[in-house]
């Protein structure tokens, strides 16, 4: 057990101690939580192969499914990693923001932080707390999301406290992240992108900047027994809470009328719209947003299965979200929460 320093960061300008003393954390080649726009990340030097062994070990994580690095300003990325003309017009466009790019790594990235691969994902995030950690402390920040493997990410101070408190030397919280779910990922194969994980840069915006993407099989898909992807964290099991997790499919009266039906057994819960919780019953329901606002139940997604998680229900129910916008995000983190267990209702 680590003796974690915790600090709520309100203003990281003016927060300079603070601010500093995680920096320095990271210079001596310690571990340190910080927040992003997306979800909370588990941080180290990312030219430092102990360091970045470290993030493996407080997180459970398998050693071959490589770290993203964190970057303060987008035009530095050639310092580790062959820069393309593609990477540079994702990063005019997303850049700092929610999107992450593979390209071939440099020898500077030491092969603890790729998993052994020869390609290293690289992106600058907007959140300042973030920008300012990665500009103080002058190295590029390996992070993976802040959570125990398996586990949801972390989105909120309490998800960080929970997993973190023990394991990292330093936790900077500062309130819940804007989006809530992981960075759209994307492999780039000469002016082609291909998404390996959807997130809030959709396919629709990655299409106005490149004339080729397409989407990975495994995004939508479930993996042959043996199958490598290109993205390895796709394999491992991820999200999942530990009673079974139920996606349904259908028109929405349908299934709502379905939910009604099923809550009067009480063994389950419904991760609903906020508009069927009366209809459903509150005592049975976690509300994860309007049907038709995304990003809140983009934001509400992980909190409510690690919550689902604190209930004895017996099996969890969701909606199936659409494949498109920022659904397809939704679609990949929740059918992998699920199993890919979907339940046509008709
Ligand atoms: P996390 O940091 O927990 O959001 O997970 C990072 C994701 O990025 C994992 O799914 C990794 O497999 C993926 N990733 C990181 N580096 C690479 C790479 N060089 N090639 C393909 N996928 C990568
Ligand atoms: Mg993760």
């Amino acid at each position: 057990m680590k003796n974690t320093q915790i600090f709520t960061i309100h203003d990281c300008l003016k927060q300079r101690a603070e601010m500093e003393t995680a920096a320095r954390a990271i210079r001596d080649g310690k571990l340190v939580v910080f927040p992003t726009e997306t979800v909370y990340g588990l941080g180290a030097d990312a030219t430092n192969a102990d360091a970045a062994k470290n993030i493996f070990l407080a997180k459970g994580r398998p050693s071959d499914n490589p770290l993203i690095i964190h970057i303060a300003d987008p035009d530095e990325a050639g310092i580790y990693a062959e820069v393309t003309e593609s990477y540079k017009k994702l990063a005019d466009a997303f850049m700092p923001g929610p999107l992450t790019v593979i390209l071939k790594k440099k020898d500077i990235i030491p092969a603890a932080v790729t998993g052994g691969l020869d390609t290293v994902a690289v992106r600058c995030p907007s959140d300042p707390v973030a920008h300012e950690l990665i500009r103080l402390s002058k190295k590029p920040i390996a992070a993976p999301s802040a959570n125990l493997s398996g586990k949801p990410s972390p989105t909120s101070p309490e998800h960080v406290l929970h997993d973190m408190n023990g394991r990292a030397d330093v936790i900077l919280v500062s309130g819940d992240c804007e989006i809530g779910l992981e960075s759209t990922i994307v492999l780039l194969k000469g002016d082609e992108a291909v998404i390996l994980r959807p997130g809030a840069v959709t396919y629709d915006a990655l299409c106005c900047v490149l004339e080729k993407v397409s989407v990975s099989e495994a995004v939508t898909g479930q993996l042959k027994e043996d199958e490598r992807p290109l993205s390895p964290g796709m394999k491992y099991r991820h999200y999942a809470p530990t009673a079974p997790f139920v996606l349904l499919d259908g028109d929405s009266q349908k299934v709502l009328r379905f939910c009604c039906e099923r809550a009067k057994d009480k063994d389950a819960l419904f991760l609903c719209f906020d508009e069927e919780t009366d209809a459903i019953g509150k005592d049975f329901c976690l509300p994860v947003g309007p049907r038709d606002d995304l990003r809140t139940q983009a934001r509400n997604l992980f909190s409510s299965l690690r919550k689902a998680d604190t209930t004895d229900a017996k099996i969890i129910y969701g909606h199936l979200p659409p494949k498109t916008g920022l659904g397809l995000a939704l679609y990949n983190r929740m059918i992998r929460a699920a199993a890919h267990t979907i339940q046509e209702i008709k």
